[in-house]
């Protein structure tokens, strides 16, 4: 090679070879051409061709591409369907399967099928969706049918216990509920100590003179009367029952025997003062009272519930009678002696 063709001038064709074969050819037109225009024009055009180019095959599709000419054109024409088309693609993603292509020849085949076999999909799903909603609803009455059937048999369950559990004239407990919680209360009562509580012994006085004088029936409205009557007085702990005819037991939970006297007494002014069950009766309804206390401090320990109870109702039974004895309409605490004469020991 002599200095001649070393320093020779590219040709306006090597170069623009060279800017088409070259990753680093410049983009500009090369020093020393500028005075032919028409090569300037033609270099910078394809250079950005080929810039552009280059972008797009990095998939820089929003590459600003400022090039004249009907190449160019055809290049943008590209570009702007290549970018309606993403924007499509992305629509469906979103959901929205009516996109339709029509200028994109074998794409526009390919993505209006794509959607169609998506939509035909979606129906199925939404298909299945809807058979599934309705099977759940119909799961869920079903459920629901089961619950309500299982609640109405607790309910007429828990009504048959109640019932079986209370006495029929007056709604209260009847004797059989009252010795079960009742026992129950002692045993607790054995574990705790210092823990106190009261029999009560409730007899309606002269109720047979009452019945006589107004008849059965108005001698159970009193006895209905006498029951809501005492009952108004009792907190939930307590367990109050019909003992049997016209006499009622009472177990008063926490109580001392100061405090369960005056509780008893205010029992035995309430059923007094009532007016009655017959307007204008000149026979009031009164109550006695007997009332024993069972202080833990002195239960035997080895003795079982229903021996401690037994003797703390035959004790408020005998205050009982000592009421009855002297004279009806009170109240009369257990003195230690005056049980029945039916040898029970003094075990409290
Ligand atoms: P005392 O003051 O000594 O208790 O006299 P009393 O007349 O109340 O006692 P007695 O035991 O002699 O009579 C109780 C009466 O209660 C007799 C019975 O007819 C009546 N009696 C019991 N159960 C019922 C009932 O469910 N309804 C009615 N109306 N009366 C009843
Ligand atoms: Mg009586
Ligand atoms: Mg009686």
């Amino acid at each position: 090679m002599n200095d001649e063709t070393s320093h020779k001038k590219p040709e306006p064709l090597e170069l623009l070879e060279r800017l088409i074969m070259r990753h680093d050819a410049p983009l500009e037109a090369p020093p020393g051409t500028e005075a032919d225009e028409s090569f300037v024009r033609t270099y910078e055009t394809l250079a950005r061709i080929k810039n552009a180019l280059f972008h797009f095959s990095v998939s820089k599709w929003d590459f600003e591409f400022t090039a004249r000419g009907t190449t160019a054109g055809y290049i943008k024409m590209l570009q702007s369907n290549l970018n309606n088309l993403a924007w499509k693609c992305r629509q469906v993603a979103n959901g929205d399967l009516d996109q339709h292509i029509d200028f994109m020849g074998d794409i526009s085949d390919a993505f209006n099928g794509m959607v169609e076999s998506l939509k035909i999909k979606n129906e199925i799903v939404e298909a299945k969706q809807r058979e599934l909603t309705a099977m759940t609803q119909k799961l869920k009455n079903e459920i629901k049918k089961k619950e309500q059937t299982e609640e109405a048999l607790l309910a007429s369950e828990e009504m048959y216990r109640q019932r079986s559990l209370r006495d029929p004239l007056t709604g209260i407990y009847n004797r059989g509920y009252f010795f079960e919680s009742a026992e129950r209360e002692m045993e607790s009562m054995k574990r705790n100590e210092g823990a106190q509580c009261c029999i009560l012994m409730i007899d309606i006085d002269h109720f047979k003179k009452f019945n006589d004088t107004f008849g059965h029936p108005v001698g159970d409205e009193a006895i209905k009367l006498v029951t809501s009557t005492i009952n108004t007085t009792l907190r939930k702990a307590d367990i109050f029952a019909r003992y049997g005819g016209e006499e009622f037991i009472l177990l008063l939970a926490n109580t001392d025997i100061g405090t369960g006297a005056a509780i008893a007494e205010r029992m035995r002014l309430a059923v007094f003062s009532q007016p009655g069950a017959v307007p204008g009766n000149s026979l009031p309804v009164t109550i006695s009272i007997g009332l024993s206390v069972v202080s833990s401090n002195s239960l035997s320990l080895a003795l079982p519930g229903d021996r401690i109870l037994k003797t703390a109702i035959d004790r408020a039974d005998a205050a009982l009678y000592q009421a009855k004895a002297m004279g009806r309409n009170m109240v009369w605490i257990y003195q230690p002696g005056a049980e029945h004469a039916n040898g029970e020991e003094n075990i409290l």
